[in-house]
């Protein structure tokens, strides 16, 4: 199995780090599938932000103007808390913002707009590509 192919095809279940509430928004869909919705702030608005479940996609859906460049401040839309990491980006020194995979380890990605470094890491990699075959069976039938 080629990692690229896990990267293209694998969909995400994500939950708050602080509250384990899901972030998966059955209402809005991104790419198709249900978004992973966050609360987003800047200097000047505040919004939500719906993400791609799909790993490897950069597409999202936010109700404010983000500016080039811009750092956001993420947090949960149930309990507020931020859920920025205290790592910094590998590629811009913005700090990182992680959340939870249910099916064990997280996703981290970068606040700075259009930045596109973000990374996956899974607890249990078996698990991760049978989720895959498990969906790939989806998008056949
Ligand atoms: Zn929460
Ligand atoms: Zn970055």
């Amino acid at each position: 199995m080629e990692d690229n192919m896990v990267n293209q095809l694998i969909s995400l279940n994500v939950k708050c780090p602080k509250c384990g509430k899901s972030l998966m928004d059955t209402e809005k869909k991104v790419d198709d599938r249900p978004g992973i919705k966050l609360a987003i702030k800047t200097a000047k608005h505040s919004g939500n932000i719906w993400l791609s479940s799909l790993y490897g996609s950069y597409i999202y859906d936010c109700d404010i103007t983000l500016m080039t460049d811009e750092i956001a401040q993420f947090s949960c839309p149930f309990c507020k808390e931020e859920i920025t990491s205290h790592e910094f980006c590998e590629t811009c020194n913005a700090p990182i913002a992680s959340i939870i995979l249910d099916m064990g380890g997280k996703i981290n990605f970068c606040t700075r707009k259009g930045c596109k470094k973000h990374s996956a890491e899974f607890e249990d990699l078996s698990l991760a590509l049978k989720k895959l075959y498990e969906d790939f069976d989806s998008y056949s039938s």
